[in-house]
């Protein structure tokens, strides 16, 4: 199968979460048929949702793979599974997060995945590290990244990794 694109974010608030982002950026490396070609700075950003939680740090990856898009989400699954990652409430704290946040150009909808993922239209955390990887970063409707990316909330992002 040919080669695709994909972009993965990860984030992380719990036991030094810059550290999960680098073991579960090892854990990606380690996917099969899958290389990793670039990582996003790292930044801290307040939670999303139910506030009596720690910051997160969030990163995004670049990959190229010739898994089929199933595969490749159920491989990130796997890595959340493995880094012993425990579901309690929606958007509450986590130890990672692995969200594929586009894959090629695909637009698809189930049960278990979204394509684009719905955040990558608005999440700061998610546009500013595409927009770092892939500055003419153009998405399945054709709206480019640098219209959907307000420079102005980036200052809500801190860079805390590089
Ligand atoms: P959000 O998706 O709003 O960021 P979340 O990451 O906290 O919230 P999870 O509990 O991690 O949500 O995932 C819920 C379900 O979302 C998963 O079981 C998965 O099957 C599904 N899902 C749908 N689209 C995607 C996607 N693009 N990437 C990852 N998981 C997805
Ligand atoms: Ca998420
Ligand atoms: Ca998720």
């Amino acid at each position: 199968m040919e080669k695709k694109t994909a972009y993965i974010a990860l984030g992380s608030n719990l036991a030094v979460p810059a550290l999960q982002i680098k073991t579960a950026i090892e854990h990606i490396k380690k996917i099969a048929q899958t290389i990793l070609i670039n990582t996003s700075p790292f930044y801290e950003n307040p939670p999303m949702g139910p506030q009596d939680q720690d910051d997160f740090v969030n990163a995004v990856v670049e990959i190229k793979t010739t898994l089929d898009v199933k595969s490749l989400l159920h491989a990130l699954q796997a890595i959340e599974e493995k880094m012993g990652r425990i579901r309690i409430k929606r958007w509450g704290p986590r130890i990672i997060d692995l969200d594929l946040l586009l894959y090629e150009n695909l637009v698809f909808q189930d049960f278990e995945l979204t394509l684009p993922h719905p955040g990558v239209f608005d999440r700061i955390f998610f546009l500013q590290p595409l927009h770092d990887l892939t500055p003419d970063l153009c998405l399945p409707d054709g709206r480019h990244i640098v219209n959907l990316f307000k420079p102005a909330l980036t200052a809500i992002s801190n860079k805390i990794h590089g």
